[in-house]
């Protein structure tokens, strides 16, 4: 579903909406991106000089490979190292909290969030949502540009009508959801989760029948398990998952009807597999760490990202008929659907 954003970005580049086209525009962009990281921030400057790698090597994808990797660590260190714009370009900081409780601070300017609307807009689009159709927004509250706001003005901007159910009690914020009758609901995962187990101990299923869940997961160290999945789209129907991280602008990938790994928003993100041991490249189809690239953003673009989600890309055409976009399977090794029942707050990383 998130093909119409990377179709229209494709035809705004004079591309096909072909692999090819998406190929050449993902070669553009790598090539665009590094050169601007290393011109423009500190960090991929001092990196890049310290490895002897000039602006201009990387011509392809296995010279884009030898870009050195970047961290959780780096970013943990110094985000400011990382700013390609001055501080007043900065429209807003999303903190990521870690573990340990340190806080991981990733910048956005105003165009960079403007592109994290318009993409989730598309996959409102592609969802069917009507004019003045409703979306139930699933996450805390958050002042202006956090992550209901994005979401609100994506719903907007397909013609929707947003809001926030944060009542700090599940069983009102059912009831809330059920009295909007929306189209669409999006929220965390484990919020959808938690709200599933009371409508399990209830005996019921909620009482609206949107035409798509949207289950968001990646922002904190939680993944949709098999179980959890299960159990959410008994209750609610329709579910969608939808991974994303900050530190890559939210939107990664996201789910179609056939529910068989998540297609990825290319034209912004840049998705490798490899091993998590040795950094080595794996095959399509074989598990091992995610590590992406931030082909778009102005702020704080990060190259060659290794995320911890133990991963596989799927390179087939997918039977929905997207033939265009590679798709994403995150596999769960992180927290246990009983370790966040038991303990929502505390999450454990693999
Ligand atoms: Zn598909």
């Amino acid at each position: 579903m998130i093909t119409s954003w990377v179709n229209s970005r494709l035809s705004g580049a004079g591309l096909p909406p072909t692999r090819e086209g998406l190929s050449e525009y993902v070669l553009g962009r790598l090539k665009q991106v590094t050169g601007y990281a290393y011109g423009s921030s500190n960090f991929y400057g001092d990196l890049f000089r310290a490895k002897g790698i000039t602006s201009d090597a990387v011509n392809d994808l296995d010279a884009f490979s030898e870009v050195p990797f970047t961290f959780a660590e780096d970013i943990l260190k110094n985000p400011y190292l990382f700013l390609c714009v001055s501080q007043g370009d900065v429209l807003r900081g999303f903190t990521v909290e870690t573990l340990e409780g340190e806080m991981k601070q990733v910048f956005f300017t105003r165009d960079d969030l403007e592109r994290v609307v318009d993409s989730i807009s598309s996959v409102f689009d592609s969802i069917g949502i009507t004019p003045n159709g409703h979306v139930a927004i699933v996450f805390p509250s958050e002042n202006e540009w956090g992550i209901p706001d994005l979401i609100s003005k994506a719903a907007k901007k397909s013609r929707g009508n947003a809001t926030l159910v944060d009542v700090p009690d599940l069983e009102k914020q059912i009831s809330q959801i059920e009295e909007l009758k929306p189209e669409i609901i999006i929220g965390s995962a484990q919020q959808l989760f938690f709200l599933s187990a009371v409508l399990q101990r209830q005996g019921r299923p909620l009482g609206a029948s949107p035409k798509a869940v949207i289950a968001s997961h990646g922002c904190v160290p939680y993944i949709l398990t098999e179980k959890a999945k299960a159990m959410i789209d008994r209750s609610w129907n329709n579910l969608f998952e939808y991974f994303g991280i900050t530190e890559m602008g939210f939107t990664v990938s996201f789910d179609c009807r056939v529910h068989n790994g998540l297609h990825l928003n290319e034209v912004d993100i840049y998705a490798e597999v490899v091993n998590p041991e040795s950094g080595e490249p794996k095959a399509p189809g074989e598990k091992g760490e995610l590590v992406l690239t931030n082909l778009s953003s102005r702020a704080m673009p990060i190259l060659r990202y290794r995320t911890g989600y133990l991963s596989s890309i799927i390179e087939e055409p997918c039977s929905c008929g997207d033939t265009l976009t590679r798709r994403l399977k995150v596999f769960s090794s992180i927290a246990t659907d009983e370790d966040l029942l038991n303990q929502p707050v505390v999450l454990r990383p693999f």
